[in-house]
């Protein structure tokens, strides 16, 4: 993944606020409804399959029955014990349109319900995907990794002392492992960091259990801040609501995207640099 120096737009952005936001305003629109055809304007989309043709086969004539998510994957449960699976990648972003409203640019997936209604996928960048898998499928695809939801499903301060036991990683790059913890990306985990006042440099497993538990109650505080305002539309404006709606959480971000400024807190400039392959921005006095 590129670094992404300076800011803004590199980063995968759907987070976990972003595609739970998503996926609350697509429930009421999508579930009950029977997916009666399906477009793949961009195989690139189907990539996770074998077969391209499973998608629309197993697609066709299924319906909805609830939606769900785990870390950054929108999950929809369909009769017959199928799971429609969406990862919106970099850039992806999901609407409920009639299905005979113009085309929108970049649409990598359609899915057209009986109602007249249609699910598009539409993804610039073209790193979202998805699939149709099977329990066995699921099983054996990185969903079944993941580690414990951020917000669903968070470790106790006992948990995340267990899995961050012996690490000598950085804890930036901790964070932004699924399997560790799933749902946060670049932006959530240096806003949680800071508040925790803790360096994203320090190594992992030695961080005391008072310090984990300060960490924890910020990656709930941001998360249900983020939640609370749609998520995040940075100034690309790639990630946005289905109804088209912007995120509003970018005017309460302290550090992400703000190397060189002050810090909010102590007015000491803040630094990027590299961990772990990604942009970390910190603020070298607060955080330790
Ligand atoms: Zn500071």
């Amino acid at each position: 993944m590129p670094s992404n120096v300076g800011g803004c737009g590199k980063d995968p952005m759907p987070e976990l606020p972003e595609v739970e936001t998503t996926r609350r305003l697509l429930d009421p629109l999508v579930v009950a409804r029977t997916v009666t055809g399906v477009e793949v304007p961009g195989r690139r989309v189907l990539r996770r399959h074998e077969r391209p043709t499973d998608l629309p086969d197993r697609l066709e004539g299924r319906r909805i029955e609830r939606t769900d998510r785990v870390g950054k994957f929108l999950l929809m449960g369909l009769e017959g014990d199928l799971t429609w699976v969406i990862h919106l990648g970099m850039s992806g972003r999901l609407t409920v349109v009639a299905h005979d409203a113009p085309e929108t640019p970049h649409t990598t997936l359609e899915a057209a319900f009986e109602d007249g209604s249609a699910l598009r996928f539409v993804d610039p960048r073209t790193f979202g995907w998805s699939a149709v898998w099977t329990p066995q499928e699921v099983a054996a695809s990185p969903l079944a990794r993941l580690g414990p939801d951020a917000l669903e499903a968070p470790p106790d301060v006992e948990g995340f002392a267990r899995r961050l036991e012996g690490r000598r990683a950085p804890i930036k790059s901790l964070l932004l492992d699924q399997t560790v913890i799933a749902g946060l990306g670049n932006i959530y985990a240096d806003e949680a960091l800071h508040r925790a006042r803790i360096s994203p440099r320090r190594p992992a497993g030695r961080i005391s259990r008072r310090r984990l538990g300060l960490l924890l109650a910020a990656i709930e505080d941001v998360l249900d801040a983020a939640l609370a305002a749609g998520g995040t539309s940075l100034d690309d404006m790639a990630y946005l609501l289905p109804d088209g709606r912007a995120g509003d959480y970018m005017t309460e971000l302290r550090v992400y995207g703000r190397g060189g400024e002050p810090c909010l807190g102590c007015h000491q400039t803040l630094r990027s640099a590299t961990i772990g392959g990604r942009t970390a921005t910190w603020c070298p006095r607060c955080q330790r």
